[in-house]
């Protein structure tokens, strides 16, 4: 007998049960597909005992202070500025590209001001920036687009940046001085003992009740629950009526190897050559210290997990006729990455479903005051 049934237990579902348990009293289940809590964020020792995350590297970066405080509920931290070294013309460069990078590449000696009248030289106007090629040619011109960034777009999402939304590649800014962050946010932390176990903290509460490697569609007609909350992909959850959302997905290579360091930093790109976009060494992330050092490689594909939504216009527009069904689909909540094809960071994720459980706040009464429960399963079936 629950008041809700949360599918998946990445960000969006546990903070959902978290609050959903802790502020209203709720009686919830979340399950999962996978065998393990925290969706993509997962981490966990490997064979050596180096701490790893599993889907590739993934650093907490936000501006929220509401998102921070929220999670430090959870977690100790630990401070870490994401540096990122990308791999052009034989050298190791700061990417974002700043005055070091194009100083290191062409052998300059320019100062900011310097470097702002190179680019202007060299950026390209474009009318309306459209695409993610419009954004880094208006900026930095060709050549050091197609150095840092055409070839690992087209690795990465299997397809031109001139095909893909502004979006993708503005998360990379241009910088004309020294900072070499990959990120500039007030607050750039690693949990301290990892993100499942600050997962496991979160639901650890009586009233939330975990089962996994079990699929929704499994469990959806069987287990009684008045509401649903669902962070699969939404293509999925109505069955694909209107054709797939495509998302794109990684395969993870994970090596541990026989010595302490493999690389200076915590991820170093491949914007010329390899089939693999990036390679993490998770010790530079964690802090951990171990005479042996974990890394992943990550080759793009299509086939597989669903990780990244494509933004696209034209995905973009059968995403809102999923959207619009999903507004129709009384007691069903979607929400996180998935569910709501957004290119998210984990800090967005956490202040959409913190947003969401306003909304059910302000809209639905406690499980106490809602009466009896509806027949089993009946009030998630997709109409
Ligand atoms: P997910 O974590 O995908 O969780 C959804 C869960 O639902 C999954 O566990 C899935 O198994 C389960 N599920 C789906 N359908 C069903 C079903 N039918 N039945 C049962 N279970 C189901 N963000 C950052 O802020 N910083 C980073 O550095 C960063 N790096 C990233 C690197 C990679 C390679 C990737 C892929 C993402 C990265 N992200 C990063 C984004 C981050 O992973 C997401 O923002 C966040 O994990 C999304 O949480 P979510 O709950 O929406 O989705
Ligand atoms: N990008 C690139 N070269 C780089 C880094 C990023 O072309 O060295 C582009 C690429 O299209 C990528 C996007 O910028 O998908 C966003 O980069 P980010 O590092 O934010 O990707 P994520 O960590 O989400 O995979």
């Amino acid at each position: 007998m629950y008041d809700w049934l949360i599918v998946g237990a990445g960000f969006a579902g546990s903070v959902l049960a978290e609050r959903l348990a802790t502020m209203r009293g709720d009686r919830v289940l979340v399950v999962d597909r996978r065998p393990h809590i925290g969706g993509n964020a997962y981490d966990h020792c490997d064979a050596a005992g180096i701490l790893v995350h599993r889907y590739g590297p993934h650093i907490f970066h936000t501006n929220s202070q509401a998102v921070f405080d929220y999670l430090s509920r959870f977690t100790e931290w630990r401070p870490y500025e994401h540096r990122v070294l990308a791999e052009v013309d034989g050298r190791r460069l700061p990417i974002p590209i700043n005055l070091d990078t194009v100083n290191g590449l062409y052998g300059l000696d320019l100062d900011s001001a310097g470097l702002e009248a190179w680019f202007a030289e060299r950026a390209e106007p474009v009318d309306e920036i459209r695409t993610s090629e419009d954004v880094v040619v208006s900026k930095v011109g060709r050549e050091l687009y197609e150095k840092f960034f055409r070839f690992y777009t087209r690795k990465q999402w299997g397809m031109d940046p001139s095909e893909l939304d502004r979006s993708v590649t503005s998360r990379v800014p241009t910088r004309t001085d020294r900072d070499d962050r990959y990120f500039t946010d007030a607050f750039q932390f690693m949990p301290r003992d990892g993100y499942t176990r600050m997962f496991e903290k979160m639901l650890a509460n009586p009233r939330i009740e975990i089962r996994l490697g079990v699929d929704y569609e499994e469990i959806r007609r069987s287990v009684p629950h008045r509401r649903t909350i669902y962070t699969g992909p939404i293509d999925e959850f109505f069955g694909h009526r209107f054709g797939r959302l495509p998302y794109r997905s990684l395969r993870f290579q994970h090596e541990t190897l026989d010595t302490a360091w493999h690389q200076p930093v915590g991820v170093v790109n491949y914007p010329q050559t390899e089939e693999y976009t990036r390679v993490t060494e998770y010790k530079h992330l964690t802090g951990q210290t171990h005479p042996k050092t974990s890394i992943t490689y990550e080759y793009p594909t299509d086939e597989g997990d669903p990780y990244y939504p494509v933004p696209r216009p034209e995905n973009q527009l059968l995403f809102k006729r999923y959207e619009r069904l999903a507004l129709a689909t009384p007691n069903v909540w979607f929400v996180g990455r998935l569910a709501t094809y957004r290119y998210y960071n984990m800090d967005q994720v956490v202040g959409q479903a913190l947003a969401t459980f306003r909304r059910i706040t302000e809209t639905l009464p406690t499980s106490r005051e809602a009466g009896p429960l509806p027949p089993h399963g009946a009030a998630a079936a997709p109409p």
